[in-house]
């Protein structure tokens, strides 16, 4: 089925699919893990081992009694190294365990299949595994199952639309586990009482269309919805008026209009977890990039420095001159090697000389190209010349915090401004002023 509705906005972007057709390759257990405790929107996690402990996989070794927080697993068998503050790309420093592998993947005794006969105790069990959105939001999967009382669902919206260049995760689940994703859309469903499901993908990965049509055929309340393929297709609230025709207000969320959005490796992770009970440990990963000698997609332990990962493809035919965590639209540039593969790492890019040099800034010439581009009707121009003078009145009156750091408005500008940088200062900038009790 077509998808009826069009957002405004948005651009047209090459789409360097180069490993849709590469299967997943399982790569093995790293010498030691890093793994952060945050790896989600909301509170980080405290640990709850320390150096010299003894830990297996599956075990829990961080948590928080927040709501909007997921506790983190251990992904190997081994001996807590260090647990020390670790620098990220964002320029905030997180804690971290440091796990040295014993090579024996023992697994810890707690792991077993989920009981649960209602939905309060799915979402718990949910909570337990680790979830958070795998598309490469990190929201928790346990808040985003729990809408309000009184916002009634009637459709679950599966995300597929995968509209980033390079990255091809979503498509490969697809491919290789559809029966999975119909399994833990059904799970859902059923727990959650949704009647209606609709699975967005977008119209340039047709054999991903067809295996979904084919193994959602018997099911009348499934329906797969072809997407024009556009940037951001894949936004939440793009999606929803794509495959709805409803419209998702400025500070409301999908609760509001009646949906839930769940990426599709997300629910494929569901139907894993309730046979097995084994908490999110591992992530599909694509790796590729002018620079990458062997791009490919590869199943990767969470805590796996990312020098690993390229070394598994074959490492560096040309000298990287940018290394990119996520697509090259919204993906997050690295400063290290050392940084390691996260719960929603989708993607890792690496790009040579040629390919990451950033061009000159130039003038503004107000041609208003930036305006057209933004999916969410922002004033990009304004929000970055607002940024640039720290004027947070101006900046919440023009409504910075709508702004999804999409990078259509910066891929379009012809003056070639870093609007996408500028405006995420602007937003830090507004979050420090409230903080403060300012405007
Ligand atoms: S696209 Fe660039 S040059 Fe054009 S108005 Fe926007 S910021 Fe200015
Ligand atoms: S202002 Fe924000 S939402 Fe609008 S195009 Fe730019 S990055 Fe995307």
């Amino acid at each position: 089925m077509f998808a009826r509705n069009f957002f405004k906005g948005g651009t047209k972007v090459p789409h360097f699919k180069n490993t849709a057709e590469c299967e997943t390759v399982k790569m093995g257990v790293p010498e030691k893990v890093v793994i952060p405790m945050l790896q989600h929107v909301g509170a980080p996690c405290e640990p709850c081992v320390k150096k010299g402990d003894t830990v297996r996989v599956g075990q829990v070794i961080g948590n928080s009694d927040k709501y909007i927080s997921s506790p983190i697993h251990s992904s190997v068998s081994g001996t807590v190294n260090d647990v020390a503050p670790m620098l990220f790309a964002g320029g905030i420093y997180v804690t971290a365990v440091e796990i040295k592998t014993d090579g024996k993947q023992e697994i810890y005794e707690g792991i077993k299949p989920p009981s649960f006969s209602n939905s309060k105790e799915f979402i718990s069990a949910i909570r337990e595994s680790g979830l958070v959105g795998l598309g490469g939001a990190g929201f928790p999967a346990h808040v985003k199952l729990s809408p309000p009382p009184d916002k009634k669902i009637d459709t679950l919206i599966i995300n597929a639309a995968e509209c980033e260049p390079y990255i091809t995760s979503d498509y490969r689940e697809i491919i290789e586990n559809s029966w999975n994703v119909v399994s833990g859309i059904n799970i859902i469903m059923e727990i959650l009482g949704i009647e209606n499901v609709l699975i967005g993908i977008e119209d340039n990965k047709p054999e991903a269309i067809k295996e979904m049509t084919r193994v959602a055929a018997t099911d009348d309340r499934i329906n797969v919805i072809k997407l024009k393929s556009r940037y951001p297709q894949g936004a939440e609230k793009m999606l929803i008026y794509a495959t709805t025709g409803r419209k998702v207000p400025p500070g409301k969320l999908p609760a509001d209009v009646g949906v839930i959005v769940m990426n599709v490796n997300s629910v494929s992770f569901i139907s894993e977890y309730i046979k097995t009970g084994m908490p999110l440990i591992k992530k599909r990963v694509t790796v590729d990039g002018p620079s990458v000698k062997r791009p490919g997609n590869v199943e990767v332990l969470i805590g796996t420095p990312i020098s690993e990962v390229f070394s598994f493809c074959g490492g560096f035919g040309i000298v990287p001159k940018k290394i990119l965590m996520g697509g090259p639209m919204m993906g997050i540039a690295q400063y290290t090697l050392d940084t390691p593969v996260l719960k929603h790492t989708n993607a890792l890019l690496a790009f040579d000389e040629t390919t990451a040099v950033l061009p000159k800034e130039q003038a503004c010439i107000r041609c208003g190209r930036c305006v057209r581009a933004c999916p969410m009707n922002l004033l990009p121009l304004y929000l970055n010349n607002n940024s640039i003078r720290g004027n947070i009145e101006e900046l919440n009156r023009y409504h910075v915090m709508d702004c999804i750091e999409c990078g259509s408005c910066a891929y379009v500008c012809p003056a070639k401004i870093n609007l996408v940088q500028s405006i995420r200062l602007g937003k830090a900038q507004v979050r420090q002023a409230a903080a403060k009790g300012g405007n």
